[in-house]
């Protein structure tokens, strides 16, 4: 389950926002994530505007608003070590909210324009399988002397490099004797129990993502996170509006003018 927790903060002067300019904006979403074990919560602390042209239809992030925000996160990287881009925040005006073909070409810019120190990565778990365990494989590796072992069940293969020559036959034995009752293991319980024994893999990966919140005129707010790698996949996030213990640099009050003084509304 994802989550994007949004800055109280940060939301209400998205609200002031779209009273105040009505039409499309864009801005880019700052924080940090914070990972628990399958629950990544992706926390908004701050938002950032650069110079734009509101417009009445589509959002796109031309190529100097991207420089800005380069040039802005080096600066906000000196103060906030741990503050990240997670990404776009946007406003569909007096449209509902949804994530439009053009959001996602900009969402996929966000992804290839940054560095991967920039943008967050969740951890997650592939899991291969389940297969039906038919094939089991354990033999040493022997160069000279023993250098190390090789384990496979059914398509997965493990190697185990010692990164050294163990010439000891009491090793040897010892351990190639435990290999070969985890060998049996399977055979026994079919044997004796009459069970087929199925097994499934976890590979543990690290996912490159970009997080994205529409909003609108009528308050209404949707959160997805898009997640890269060997293949895309975006996933529909909670969100939840809270007060958090950082304040928004950029996006506060007291800034209202100076922020609205970079949107040309035309
Ligand atoms: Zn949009």
């Amino acid at each position: 389950m994802f989550t994007i927790t949004v800055s109280r903060k940060v939301f209400e002067i998205s609200k002031l926002l779209c009273r105040r300019i009505k039409k499309e904006w864009y801005a880019f979403a700052l924080g940090k994530l914070l990972q628990s074990d399958h629950n990544p919560d992706f926390q908004i602390v701050d938002m950032y505007l650069p110079r734009q042209e509101a417009s009445a239809t589509h959002v796109y992030i031309p190529s100097e608003g991207m420089l800005e925000i380069s040039d802005a996160l080096v600066e906000i990287r000196k103060h906030n070590k741990n503050w990240i881009l997670l990404g776009m925040w946007h406003s569909h005006g007096d449209l509902k909210c949804f994530h439009s073909r053009i959001d996602l070409e900009n969402i996929n810019m966000i992804y290839q324009s940054f560095p991967r120190e920039y943008l967050p990565a969740v951890i997650e778990y592939e899991r291969l399988g389940p297969e039906i365990l038919n094939e089991y494989r354990a033999e040493p590796i022997i160069d000279k002397g023993l250098r190390g072992f090789k384990i496979c069940f059914g398509s997965l293969c493990i190697e185990l490099n010692l990164r050294q020559e163990i010439d000891d036959e009491v090793f040897f034995t010892t351990w190639y004797a435990h290999l070969y009752t985890i060998k049996a293991l399977p055979e026994v319980l079919r044997g004796y129990f009459g069970t087929i024994s199925i097994f499934t893999t976890s590979i543990k990966v690290s996912r490159r993502c970009v997080v994205s919140v529409v909003v609108n005129n009528h308050d209404q707010i949707e959160g997805k996170v898009f997640l890269y790698g060997r293949n895309s996949d975006e996933v529909d996030a909670k969100i939840v509006i809270r007060d958090l213990d950082e304040d928004p640099i950029f996006a506060n009050r007291e800034l209202l003018n100076e922020i609205l003084s970079k949107v040309k509304i035309g």
